[in-house]
């Protein structure tokens, strides 16, 4: 998606950078074998490369149906080759001790089977945003993880990014006042001749366009920022059908929660506009803003109003190593699973209120089906990695 192209290139003027903090790595023994399934762009531009940056985890095995490619990748990262796997061949991985989780990282629609098969193998889940593209299906996958004891974890890199987390430190200090209001925008351009675009923008493969895609990270950030749960929701879409990118999907939706203290988040996100993932936090002496505030890289935090204005200074991090790391030592049991399976399922069925308000012509649905999160990331994820 455009995070991979406007990644790093997002520079944040008049902000100086610190360099990441360095972590002494762990020997390799004590590292946790990762297998990537699917080579596509996030799996090639971020996440072999986070691997490598990992402190405790490294990869291990490749799951992918291009031989060729696999191999490729294979031979520049030191991975055996009886450690590529196939799609018909993907259960084998039960008996190959090199991988420890399995990483999840296909088409939406395809996010059930593979987790509740490597589960069933015995291997923990890290397993890509969305969920999956029903709650029926993250209702399976939470079933499946508690049926086989293992782990699984959504990779919501923004739980472990460090101006995400200290806007949340921030806000629950109670410094700026009660939250009341929160902005969140996640869109881009979207091209149907990108095969990484075409299955977003079928509506069997992707569960919704760009909603499903980038709307989940202001569904998900309204609902970390503020650490509470919306109780009602009001959405429109305005969609031009001849447009052949949106002949199955929404374009632009905008949508209203309503919040228990009385907070509202209003939230959109296009595949039809230009670039943006950008949230706004009001609160009644201060506002909070990350513009960008989910990028790759390049993220901002800037305060209005309040104790301490201006731009918030803090490193950038390869998000996508601390979230591998994190999961591998929930696995250990060093740390808790912040972002599970019942985290993926409250976005997803927020996904599908927000579609039956949009088929509904914004009437309001109800959502106080009294989901709360086991932790809040704001309180036990420190804002740079220890
Ligand atoms: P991509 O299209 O670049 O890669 C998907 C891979 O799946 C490709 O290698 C493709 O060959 C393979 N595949 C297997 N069966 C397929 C099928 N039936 N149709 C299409 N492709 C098939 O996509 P991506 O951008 O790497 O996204 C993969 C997942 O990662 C998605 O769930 C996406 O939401 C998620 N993602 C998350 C982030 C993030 O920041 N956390 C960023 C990008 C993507």
């Amino acid at each position: 998606m455009i995070e991979l192209g406007l990644a790093g290139a997002v520079a944040a003027p008049g902000l100086a950078r610190a360099a990441a903090p360095a972590l002494p790595p762990l020997p390799e023994d004590k590292k946790l074998g990762y297998a990537l399934v699917g080579l596509g762009k996030l799996s090639q531009g971020q996440l072999v490369p986070g691997l490598k940056a990992a402190r405790g985890a490294k990869l291990t095995a490749l799951v992918s149906g291009d031989k060729a490619k696999a191999t490729r990748i294979a031979e520049a990262n030191g991975i055996a080759a009886d450690a590529i796997y196939d799609y018909a061949g993907f259960d084998r991985i039960a008996n190959d001790a090199r991988i420890d989780i399995v990483y999840i990282v296909l088409p939406n629609s395809m996010h059930a089977e593979y987790t509740i098969r490597a589960l069933k193998a015995g291997k923990h889940v890290l397993c890509e945003k969305p969920m999956a593209t029903s709650a029926a299906d993250c209702e399976a996958m939470i079933a499946a993880a508690r049926n086989a004891d293992r782990k699984l974890m959504i990779a919501y890199r923004c739980h472990y990014e460090p101006h995400n987390l200290e806007a949340m430190r921030r806000i629950r200090s109670g410094q700026y006042g009660k939250p009341k209001l929160v902005v969140t925008d996640m869109s881009r351009q979207s091209t149907l001749s990108d095969p990484s675009d075409a299955w977003r923008l079928d509506a069997k493969l992707s569960g919704g366009g760009a909603l499903a895609d980038m709307g989940v990270y202001g569904i998900n950030g309204a609902r970390y920022l503020l650490n509470e749960e919306p109780v009602e929701v009001r959405a429109w879409a305005q969609t031009d059908r001849s447009d052949p990118r949106f002949r199955e999907v929404e374009d632009l939706i905008a949508w209203q929660f309503k919040f228990p203290s009385g907070a509202i988040a209003n939230g959109s996100t296009s595949f039809g506009v230009v670039g943006a993932m950008r949230f706004d936090v009001y609160c009644e002496r201060g506002r909070l803003r990350g513009d960008p505030g989910a990028y790759y890289g390049g993220n901002r935090l800037d305060v209005f109003g309040g104790p301490g204005q201006g731009p918030v200074e803090l490193p950038d991090i390869d998000q996508f190593a601390r979230e591998m790391d994190w999961m591998a030592d929930v696995v250990r049991g060093t740390v808790p699973l912040v972002t599970p399976g019942e985290e993926g399922l409250q976005d997803v069925r927020l996904i599908e209120a927000i579609l039956q308000s949009v088929a509904k012509g914004g009437a309001t649905v109800k959502t106080d089906w009294g989901y709360k999160r086991a932790f809040d990331p704001g309180a036990v994820v420190p804002v740079l990695p220890a």
